[in-house]
């Protein structure tokens, strides 16, 4: 498909061939996540190892017929005193890594280098320059995996020099997951909410409920400012999934599950590219290929049309939703009680899937487009 790029896809390496490109934790490779992801990258759970993670890599992107895809690093743990931990990381993946791919013959022109440099890191500037000048088209941070506190002043600081990172002084592109994240669970179990970008009544109900194991109150006011002010310099942010939950929709999500997305129709409006705002805000549409999220379709198409960014979250599990609701709906739920032997896997390549499945639910939409658009290509 002409011009067509996935904005979100994850790589990684468990670690025992290369561990210099990145690693998962040993506790992390036993989980239910972990063997769901594989599932979905096609791979043996009792084969996962670095050479076949990377071959199952390359087979997905060099036979999907999407043109470019960007693949994501992800910067181990940094403490905040800025020394690096990849012994508390349970899933990190090496810039170098990505960058590494890249060279592969099959791959040629088809991934897009998405860096991810800690801020806590005193390397923060050197590290981001380098990236971009190996062609590095965005930055990812995952801030609950990653443990970066948005209110943190290194936090800010590296979010203003984002928005002269890129080539000539451009912004680079900050993709920030935000909302619920289930895929890598933090370090730190308190840092849940580091993702975070409201705090309701109901997210302090339900931290009342965890006693012992309550989760970090954010600094809403120190996030916001921060974010506000790096926008306001010229920074370019795309808030991944728009923020909005994953395993309910409805009322019901509201009541189980948190949500941002007010928060994010809030950036979009106001840092739109009609609006005189010197930063753009983005959102994505990453892993909303599956029957609850479907039910969220009606509320994207309101909003800005130029504000939205199409991207898969692969391995991310995805359903063909255009297909029978209930089947799929089926489908999800076996996922999340792990039956293994009752999960549907889509047959073709699945990056094409999530693509063609939201190109039925948004035909012709600006957000399979918009990412081209901002990208130095
Ligand atoms: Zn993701």
């Amino acid at each position: 498909m002409a011009g067509s790029i996935d904005g979100h896809c994850h790589v990684g390496l468990v670690g025992d061939e290369f561990p210099s490109l990145g690693g998962m934790s040993q506790w992390y490779r036993k989980q239910l996540t972990f063997k769901i992801f594989l599932a979905f990258a096609r791979i043996d759970p009792n084969q996962a190892c670095d050479r076949v993670l990377r071959q199952a890599t390359i087979e997905t992107i060099s036979t999907s017929t999407l043109d470019r895809v960007v693949c994501l690093a992800l910067d181990p743990v940094y403490s905040e005193e800025g020394s690096r931990r990849e012994d508390l990381s349970h899933v990190w993946v090496d810039n170098e890594y990505v960058l590494s791919l890249q060279g592969e013959e099959l791959l040629r022109d088809r991934v897009l280098f998405a860096a991810s440099v800690h801020p806590y890191d005193d390397e923060f500037a050197q590290r981001t320059a380098y990236c971009v000048e190996r062609g590095a088209v965005m930055m990812k941070w995952l801030p609950s995996a990653q443990s970066i506190d948005l209110a943190n002043p290194k936090a800010a600081e590296a979010l203003i020099a984002l928005a002269f990172a890129g080539p000539d002084g451009k912004p680079l592109p900050l993709l920030l997951h935000v909302g619920p994240e289930y895929a890598i669970p933090p370090a730190d179990p308190r840092h849940h909410s580091y993702d975070y970008l409201s705090w309701s009544w109901l997210d302090r109900a339900r931290n009342a409920l965890r006693f012992s194991k309550r989760w970090h109150v954010p600094n809403l006011e120190a996030v916001h400012s921060n974010l506000e002010a790096a926008l306001d310099a010229g920074a370019v942010i795309t808030f991944a999934h728009c923020g909005m939950p994953y395993f309910a929709s409805g009322v019901l999500g509201q009541v189980l599950e948190h949500s941002d997305f007010k928060p994010i129709k809030r950036y979009l409006e106001q840092y739109r590219d009609d609006t005189q705002s010197k930063g753009r805000c983005f959102a994505d549409v990453s892993a909303f290929c599956t029957p609850f999220r479907k039910r969220y379709f009606s509320t994207l198409r309101r909003l800005p049309p130029n504000s939205l960014i199409y991207g898969s979250d692969f391995p991310t599990p995805i359903f063909e939703i255009s297909a029978d609701f209930e089947e799929a709906a089926r489908d999800f739920r076996a996922i999340l009680h792990g039956e293994f032997d009752r999960i549907v896997i889509p047959q073709d390549n699945l990056l094409d899937v999530s693509y063609r499945e939201l190109q039925t639910a948004f035909p012709d939409h600006p957000m399979f487009t918009n990412l081209s658009k901002l990208l130095p290509l």
